[in-house]
């Protein structure tokens, strides 16, 4: 399908094949509550899907399902639970055209992003398949020669996984496939906007052998009351959270009451710094990648552009000749490169944020206006000489907004790209090394991009500082965010 049109025909087909039910006990089963989520295709504003809407008595169902499933899956062996996900990445292979299209007809991604997130997504079933059978210990003496101690690391227990809407493959993989790695069983409950590809995923799953009940999918409109019972169970062990930073906040206050083990994936606001020594044209590549990926929809994209005041100007110059090449449109339609944003209310964002920064000073160098039509679609916008105290220098932008603020020296750039409570991801473009190393220890970041404009792989601890999260996923730490450490103490085998 990569190169060939995309027809409603294939559209209405592979819509048609998507489960509309919840997945608890590897059964697929109505909602106790009658009620549906209708889903909507922000390029058009059209309902696509009319899915179950969860109740609070769901989860319960889903609760118990999960644990249930718990003892058998721990006991599993770590070979076979990792050649479970090895299948479920071979069956995504397979099915890579249209989980990519469904990706693209829920959230609004353009179809080749989509394929990337496929490969993105699906190699986190492949890392943690290969991470099941290295889940290794120490022995060892202790201080006193005494005694032997053994530390050796299990399954957390039932996890509840949260997802959020912008990359709805990738960030359930991200969690799924460490959990089930690890030997945890797991609810999943998608976002409201596009629970689709997580429904399409579990049904992949089963495909692949997945034993009943050791993932749960619960789709719902109202995330809060039916996530209070599952978080009150005291047999959940568990809560991963990917989303804003306020909904963390509350529910990492819910998640104390239990003392779960929580791992959050907050917001962020990135900072893209440009040293007068970089190489623009690397610096203007990387910053396309860092500000569109995904419309600007990304916790990682780059939200303040900290450029040197004396390349500021040619900065701008150069990605405002590539926004201008940029094509907008729905997904599906070969040659687009910027969706629509998700929803009414993240254009209206996007509109606040960017009149407010011109009402403070900024220049418009291209964009600005939300594009009127069928669909939320927002023009790719740079703005230059954002001045201090503009709320997008605060605030996660979400679309496709490039604001650009120089900088007059290194100190005056660090002090800027810290001043926020997120610290995600930063991105740093400077040819010179000691000056790069410097910025690898000052910037207050989890993750940082050292010349490049995108930093996400499955192989690398993904996570952030501050207001931005706890925890890692991915890489050998991801799978410890699912296992607790026991340790054990035996005597001196001599004595
Ligand atoms: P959101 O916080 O509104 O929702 C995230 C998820 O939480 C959704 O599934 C939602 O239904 C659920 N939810 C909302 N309120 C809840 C409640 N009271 N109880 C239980 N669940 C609840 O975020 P969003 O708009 O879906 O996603 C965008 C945000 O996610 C941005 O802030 C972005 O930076 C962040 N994000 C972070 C990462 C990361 O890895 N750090 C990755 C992607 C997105």
């Amino acid at each position: 399908m990569t190169n060939a049109p995309i027809t409603a025909d294939a559209e209405a087909a592979l819509l048609a094949s998507v489960p509309n039910q919840l997945f608890i006990g590897g059964e697929w089963v109505d909602s106790t509550s009658g009620r549906s989520i209708a889903v909507t295709d922000p390029a058009t504003g059209r309902t696509i899907a009319t899915i179950a809407d969860a109740s609070p008595e769901d989860g319960v169902r889903a609760m118990d399902a999960a644990a249930a499933a718990q003892a058998d899956w721990a006991a599993t062996a770590p070979r076979v639970r990792g050649e479970i996900l090895r299948r479920a990445f071979d069956l995504l292979q397979e099915r890579a055209d249209d989980f990519a299209l469904l990706m693209t007809l829920e959230m609004g991604k353009p179809f080749a992003e989509a394929r990337g997130e496929v490969t993105y997504g699906g190699e986190f079933l492949r890392w943690f398949s290969e991470e099941a059978v290295r889940i290794s210990g120490r022995y060892g003496i202790n201080p006193e020669g005494s005694g032997r101690m053994i530390v050796t690391h299990l399954p957390v227990g039932p996890s509840y996984l949260i997802t959020p809407w912008n990359f709805p493959l990738a960030m359930a993989t991200r969690k799924i496939a460490p959990a089930l790695a690890a030997g945890c069983t797991a609810i999943v409950k998608p976002a409201e906007l596009t629970p689709l590809t997580t429904l399409l995923f579990a049904k992949l799953l089963d495909d692949a052998g997945l034993p009943a009940g050791v993932l749960n999918v619960v789709t719902t409109s109202t995330a809060s009351t039916v996530s209070e019972p599952i978080l009150s169970d005291p047999r959940l062990r568990k809560l991963s959270f990917t989303g804003s930073t306020a909904v963390g906040v509350s529910l990492l206050k819910q998640a104390a009451d239990g003392v779960l083990r929580t791992s959050m994936e907050l917001g962020g606001n990135a900072p893209f710094i440009v040293f007068d020594d970089a190489d623009l044209d690397k610096a203007v590549d990387g910053a396309m990648l860092a500000k569109f990926r995904n419309i600007g929809q990304a916790c990682t994209a780059a939200n303040r552009f900290i450029v040197h005041e004396s390349v500021a100007d040619e900065f701008a110059r150069r990605v405002t000749e590539k926004v201008r090449a940029l094509s907008v449109g729905r997904g599906t339609e070969s040659g687009v490169t910027i969706g629509p944003l998700i929803n009414e209310a993240a254009v209206a964002k996007a509109n606040d944020l960017v009149s407010d920064a011109v009402s403070r000073g900024a220049t418009v160098a291209i964009g600005g206006h939300a594009i009127d039509g069928e669909g939320t679609f927002y023009e790719p916008t740079v703005l230059t000489g954002v001045t201090a105290g503009s709320d997008i220098l605060r605030n996660e932008i979400f679309g496709p907004v490039l604001s650009i603020i120089p900088f007059t020296d290194e100190a005056d750039a660090v002090a800027k790209a810290n001043d926020t409570e997120f610290g995600l991801v930063g991105y740093v473009f400077t040819e010179n090394l000691a000056r790069g190393q410097r910025l690898i220890e000052s910037l207050q970041t989890g993750m940082m991009g050292l010349n490049v404009g995108v930093v996400s792989n499955a192989g690398a601890p993904f996570g952030g500082m501050k207001q931005s999260g706890i925890g890692r996923e991915g890489g050998s730490e991801g799978i410890h965010e699912y296992l607790e450490t026991k340790y054990v103490l035996t005597p001196n085998p001599f004595s």
